[in-house]
This record gives C-alpha cells, structure tokens and sequence, in this order.
C-alpha cells in the first residue's frame, strides 16, 4: 500500500493576463490587466504533490468539500480510475454542482502527482507515441477591431505571418455575436477564401464556425469549404442533435469533426461514430473529465480507424497526444495579431508548449504535466486558498 492522499487545496492568486471576453465570453485581445487564476493541488503522506491549473469556480470550497474530499482524502493517488469512476458517479446526483472540468481538474493533479513520483513526464506514462507535434494555429474569433480580424482580408493576411512562422496549418474562428452582422455564413465562407487565396493550395486549413446554424445554413457553408479543399468542418451546429450532423456528414465530402463540447464524454462520441455524425472524432482534457477518460476516447476512435483532434492547448493535452499516433495536431492558440501568445504570465517560469522554426511543439521532459509554475509568485500573490 503507498501513501494515501492527505490534502485537496485551491490557492486562487493573481498573476498578469492581455485578454478580454465580449459579452458572449469570446476571449480578444486587451491591455494589461490583473487577473486571477487558480491552482488545484493534491498532497500525500510521502509529501509528494500534483498539480494542475484550473478554474477555481469549478472547484469552489462546496465542491471541494461536497464531493472531492469525501472521495480522495484517505485514497491512494494512483488509483486514478476508481477516483474517477466514484466522481462520476456522484455527478449525476449533484445537481449539476460538479462538473466534467471539475473531476478532470483533479484526474490531471493525479496524473501530475503520479509524473512527479516515478519521476516520468505523463505522456510517456499514458504510453509514449512521439515527443514532437505539430502545432495549428487557432486564431480568435473575428471582431471589429482596426487591424485585428474584422474583415476576410485581415485573416488572409494573418494567415499568411502564421504560416510564415512555421505553423503547418491553420483554422479560423470567425465572427460571431456580439459582433455587428455576425453570424453570416457568407462572411465566414469569403474569411477562409480569402485565407486559402493568401497562403496557397498546400496548407491544410480548418473553420470552426458559429455553433448555431440551421442545417441549410451548415451545409452551404461546407459546400464552400469543399470547393475551398479545407482539411475539416468544425460545430456549426448545436452538438446536441447528433441526427443534424448526420444529416450534414452524409452530404459532404469535408470531413465533418465532433463532438467537441457536447455533454456525455466517450458514451456520446461513441454515439456519433455508431450514427456516421462525425468523420474525425473530437476530443479534449477539459471537455470530456480529465485525461483518463480522454484515452479512453482517443483509444475508441482509433478502433474505428478514425483521428482524434484534441480541443485546445495546456500541459494536459498535450500529455494526450503525446500518448497517440490517431491526431494530428496541437492546437496553439487563441492567437491574434495583436496578441502575444508567447508572453509568459508571472505565475510560470516558462511556457509549456514553445513552437519552434519547424511549427513543431516537443513533448516536456520534465516528471509530470511539465507546467513550470512559479510557486514563489504565486505563494506571494494569494487571494484565497480553501
Ligand atoms: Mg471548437
């Protein structure tokens, strides 16, 4: 028997952030602003920890104490799946108070406890598959601001400084409400012409689009995405009516990737597999409970000889692809052009995910998750801690 689990402690510290959200929660650039962020951390009696970044809402004291604590303190923190089923479990009667974002907080803590013990970086425990990646670059979503990413022109030329950079692909986000006009799948349909145009035939590109289209307005859309050769066709609908993407994948020739957001996990992206709704499966740390049950979706799509993109950047993500050979890329990003995606807030010592000349981003050596946390900063920026 190992030591069992002693301590569950959210510090909420302040730290630097150059973004902002518009009254639909779409990050776009900003000044300098003080924020704060917040760190989950697991201790047992051997004194060894794991942490990860997380929301400290999704982890407020009522869910720590309601649920996480009953279920962890006393176990042994490699028993990453009982943990994991037990939560699960308890979600259903929790009326909504504990979150898929919450349990998969505390599964990538485990994970980054279990990296630091045997002194392994996690990927290479999941099951090493490569230590390099290849990065896209996800742009923001479109805005109205001069210079930024207000008119198709503006993505075709951030496109081509992208590519430039190294990245071997790009997807665009674009407009969508508050922005005056938007949505508008005509306006989205001329930003990836104009993106195509800007950066040649060879790049592969990707649109995720608006997530509330009707049907026609879907599939005109990725009709002009066929005649464009985009590589994929991303959540232009509710996600919940997996018939819609039925509906929409049996008509295109664009692979159609999904689900990304929607509730259920590997249960549901098993559904779309079953139901023909999706051609690339989608899959993320943060969407669908942590990394454990992020495998198990990434191994349920590779039996049905189907890639696995994964939603989003972060040290747990980027442990997932490094354990897979069915996904192609690391989504990099929000990235703007009047943002710096590479400026490294004061609560890290370093970024987790630097692209080098070749657009590639190397799997971290270091035990764990391989964020580089600057504890000292955030030891002496406290806000709260329960
Ligand atoms: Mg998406």
């Amino acid at each position: 028997m190992g030591a069992r689990i002693e301590q569950v402690e959210v510090r909420v510290f302040a730290t630097l952030d150059w973004t902002t959200k518009d009254s639909d929660g779409h990050t776009h650039p900003g000044p300098e602003r003080r924020a704060e962020h917040a760190l989950l951390t697991v201790r047992d009696g051997d004194g060894a920890e794991g942490h990860c970044l997380c929301s400290g809402e999704a982890l407020r004291p009522s869910v720590l104490d309601g649920f996480v604590r009953k279920v962890v303190i006393g176990e042994d923190p490699f028993m990453r799946e009982r943990v994991w089923n037990r939560l699960y479990r308890m979600q259903r009667g929790s009326g909504g108070q504990l979150t898929d974002r919450a349990i998969g907080y505390l599964d990538q803590a485990l994970w980054d406890l279990a990296g630091r013990k045997l002194g392994a970086p996690v990927w290479q425990l999941l099951g090493g598959a490569r230590s390099t990646v290849p990065a896209y670059a996800s742009t923001m979503c479109g805005d109205d601001i001069e210079g930024g990413l207000r008119t198709p022109e503006d993505y075709g030329r951030f496109a081509e400084a992208l590519v430039a950079t190294g990245y071997s692909a790009v997807k665009l986000h674009t407009w969508m409400p508050p922005v005056p006009g938007a949505p508008d799948p005509d306006m989205d349909a001329r930003a990836c012409a104009a993106v195509r145009e800007a950066v040649g035939p060879d790049v592969p590109l990707m649109l995720d689009a608006n997530h509330w289209y009707t049907r026609t307005q879907a599939l005109a859309l990725g009709r002009a995405l066929q005649q464009l050769d985009y590589y994929w066709y991303e959540e232009p609908m509710e996600e919940a009516s997996t018939s819609s993407y039925r509906w929409l994948a049996e008509q295109l020739e664009i692979p159609v990737i999904g689900p990304e957001t929607a509730f259920g996990r590997v249960h549901t992206r098993a559904e779309w597999i079953a139901q023909g709704a999706c051609d690339i499966v989608r899959v993320g740390v943060n969407d669908t409970g942590g990394i454990t049950p992020a495998m198990k979706i990434v191994h349920l799509a590779d039996a049905f000889n189907m890639d696995a993109e994964v939603h989003g950047g972060g040290s747990g993500n980027l442990a997932i692809l490094g354990a897979m050979e069915n996904g192609r890329w690391y989504e990099r990003g929000l990235l703007h052009p009047h943002f710096d995606y590479d400026a490294v807030p004061p609560h890290l010592n370093s970024a987790v995910d630097p692209i080098d000349e070749h657009g590639n981003v190397q799997m971290p050596e270091a035990p764990g998750l391989g964020d580089d946390l600057c504890f000292e900063h955030i030891e002496e920026n406290i806000v709260a801690r329960w």
